[in-house]
Parts: C-alpha cells; structure tokens; sequence
C-alpha cells in the first residue's frame, strides 16, 4: 500500500447501552415473558433472588433457569421465535426511538468525513426478546444473554451476561473482536486497537453498570447515566459523587432533551479530540519520513 492511502483509523465513536433501566423502564422479562406464564413480576425476582442466596448461585444464572422452569410448570411452551416476538411487547423510555436519527444527525452536521458513530448493547437481559424490540436493527451488535434450545428438555443458558463480564465486550468492542467464538485475552497494544475507549460513552443506570463504567471511564471514556423522569434520581448522584460518571439525566431521549444535550456535549468532546489525535498521528509520519 502507498503511504497516501494509508488513512488514520480510529474515527469510529460507540455509543454502549445497558438495555433494562437505561433504554426501558422496567427489566424486560416484565413486559414480555413473566405476564405470558402467569407469574407477578415482584414475587419472581424474589424467587430468584432467595434461589440464588440458598444455592449461592449467580441470580443471573437462576433467572433464565426458573423462567423456563415456571413456564414448564404451567405447561406453556416458549421457542425462542416466541421470545423474539414477544419483544415487540417492550415499552421504552420516551424518544428512544427518534433518538438513533437524531444523535446520527447531529455527528453526521458536525464532523469531518470518516467518523462513523456506532450504536452498541451489553445487556444481562435476553439477547431473543432484544431481537424482537423496534430499534434491535438500529445496533451494530447486542450482546446479551441467550439460551441454547436444543439441550435437555430445558432451554439451557448458553450465555449468561453479568455485571462483572459486561467489562469482557467493551473490551471486544475496543479490540475489534466481536465474533465471540475468538478470544478477547491475548495482548493488543493500544495503538492496534480500532475503537479506543476515549471513543465511547457508556449510558447505564444504576448500580449493575459500576464494573462497565468503570473500565470505560479509566481508560479515558465517558459515562452517563440515567433515571426514570420524575421518579428518584438518588443513584445517579451516587454515581456521580463518586465520579462514576460524566453526567446524569432523566431518560428522556428526544431531541432537545437534558440528555440528548449532554451527550451532544460528549460527542463534541471526542469528535475534537480525534481531530487532534488525528493530527498529532499526521505530525509524526512527517517526521518519521525525514
Ligand atoms: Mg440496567
């Protein structure tokens, strides 16, 4: 290749979604699976979370199992094509569905040609009923837990995301390995790596975001996060006291939105700093040419 082609590459921006509490009110089983087998959604998570406590079992883990295993008992039978149907049935937070236009919109007016904005999802949720949401076209990959139908007479776990190994797939996404059948583990040195952190702003909303907020803000990244208008807005102040976060906002993504102005704010941040980025790279071919 000559040198002219050779183009500096790290212009593409992801955004990263948690899915339950960030994107949608309530965890997503809620609206879909829990009403279909007859279970009360509070005394399911409860369930789930005495199951988990006795066995000292990850309540992720127990989750997808007593779904199944409930809707076995009250002789409902859930494909997984059921599942992603029953995503439609998902309710999300007002302007989630103009807000994938209008965030496109504003990098598209703003930066320079070769900054691609890409939409990301890590979710302990169901990969299935994600599938079925409105906007699941509008992400360049979800990762998300997803059950193997074909073992025992149980669908079986075949992914389970969890707080902790949410961490694995922003590293996937920074690396550019996103087939999960590569492993994420051996060394990439910074400078290989497509999408660096300072590219990306994770948007979560409580607690279960700390590891994913975490990783991505010490390593020069951004984070938001968010809570239910008009309802408490107390875990997003612990986040940002204990500076989790860059900012916080009432879910409420239309345009024009707290939200959508403070995470125009980011963008502009980052679009100006890979413009210089991209320069320093430019300076110091210069000088390795001499
Ligand atoms: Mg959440």
């Amino acid at each position: 290749m000559s040198a002219a082609k050779v183009r500096y590459n790290k212009k593409t921006i992801a955004l990263v979604y948690d899915f339950d509490g960030t994107l949608s009110p309530k965890p997503m089983q809620e609206y879909t699976v829990l009403p279909k087998i007859g279970q009360k959604a509070k005394d399911f998570w409860a369930e789930v979370e005495q199951f988990a406590a006795s066995h000292e079992a990850d309540a992720m883990h127990i989750y997808m199992h007593l779904m199944y295993k409930k809707a076995k008992e009250a002789g409902i039978r859930i494909d997984r094509k059921d599942l992603v149907s029953l995503g439609a049935k998902v309710e999300l937070f007002p302007g989630v569905k103009t807000w994938f236009d209008n965030i496109e919109e504003y990098v598209r007016l703003r930066a320079e040609t070769g900054i691609e904005l890409r939409h990301y999802m890590i979710s302990s949720g169901l990969k299935e009923i994600i599938e079925g949401t409105h906007i699941y076209p509008r992400f360049h990959n979800v990762f998300a837990s997803e059950y193997l139908f074909e073992a025992y007479d149980l669908p079986f776990p075949k992914r389970v995301i969890t707080d902790t190994n949410k961490t694995q797939f922003l590293f996937r996404i920074n690396k550019g390995i996103e087939d999960l059948t590569l492993s994420i583990n051996s060394h990439m040195p910074e400078e290989e790596r497509p999408i660096p952190f300072a590219n990306m702003i994770y948007f979560g909303d409580g607690e279960t975001d700390v590891p994913s907020m975490a990783v991505t803000r010490k390593n020069g990244g951004h984070a938001i996060a968010v809570y239910p208008k008009r309802k408490s807005k107390k875990k997003c102040q612990t986040l940002y006291e204990a500076g989790r976060i860059d900012f916080f906002a009432a879910a409420d993504y239309t345009r024009g939105s707290d939200l959508f102005g403070r995470t125009c704010l980011l963008l502009d941040k980052i679009m100006a700093d890979i413009r210089v980025s991209e320069e320093k790279w430019r300076l110091t071919r210069t000088m390795s040419r001499r």
